[in-house]
């Protein structure tokens, strides 16, 4: 009984965000893209995740959570400056969630990850090529390049990068860590990659789509 219970949430919590984002459409197997997406509400959310710029550090990020911004607004997120054109890189494992435009982030994407968790890229250049709604991400893979799209135009080259779980927005800035950490204050190994089966076989789904 329990565990149907948890079936129902889940698939109440899954089915709001379908009419929320909209994202059901863009997918061909949505069903399964959806079991995977309840899949990850069930684990707990990341309290670390890689910085997405590449070749940025944290200590190189200004702190603007909750700045003032126009329209009485506060900034929901961060500001991670890098020249145009630099690769931005998934802070977390998750499924891309949705690709799209709109006026403040001009080009953006949105991955889905543990607990829920959405974590939005905005201002980009560009899209990394191929890059498609219902695609498995990793902290390796490419979600697109730096740039001033939206209402970054007329600012040096940044990514917005914004955290979102239920409560709304979240400060990324407390969760992010340097993707290559000084070998001496390493001490414990990288995880070992789970789940290689599932892996294998969305890569080939991927390459027959
Ligand atoms: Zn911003």
């Amino acid at each position: 009984m329990k565990r149907n219970w948890k079936a129902l949430l889940v698939l109440t919590i899954v089915t709001f965000l379908m009419i929320v984002t909209g994202a059901a459409g863009a997918l061909a197997d949505t069903a399964v893209f959806y079991a995977r997406v309840a899949k990850l509400y069930m684990e707990e959310p990341h309290s670390k995740i890689k910085m997405p710029v590449e070749d940025v550090a944290k200590r190189e990020v200004t702190d603007t959570w909750h700045a003032p911004r126009s329209g009485g607004r506060q900034h929901e997120g961060q500001d991670i400056f890098a020249p145009r054109g630099t690769r931005i890189l998934s802070a977390t494992n998750g499924y891309v969630y949705k690709i799209g435009e709109n006026n403040l982030g001009g080009h953006t994407v949105s991955v889905i990850s543990s607990g829920g968790r959405v974590y939005y890229y905005a201002h980009l250049d560009s899209y990394a090529p191929g890059l498609e709604v219902g695609d498995r991400v990793t902290t390796r893979t490419l979600l697109g390049f730096v740039g001033t799209t939206g209402n970054a135009q007329g600012t040096p080259p940044h990514l917005h990068f914004g955290v979102y779980d239920f409560s709304g927005a979240i400060n990324p800035l407390p969760l992010i860590t340097d993707r290559t950490a000084p070998t001496v204050t390493r001490t414990t190994p990288e995880p070992a990659p789970r789940r290689r089966n599932q892996d294998r076989r969305i890569t080939s789904r991927v390459r027959v789509s």
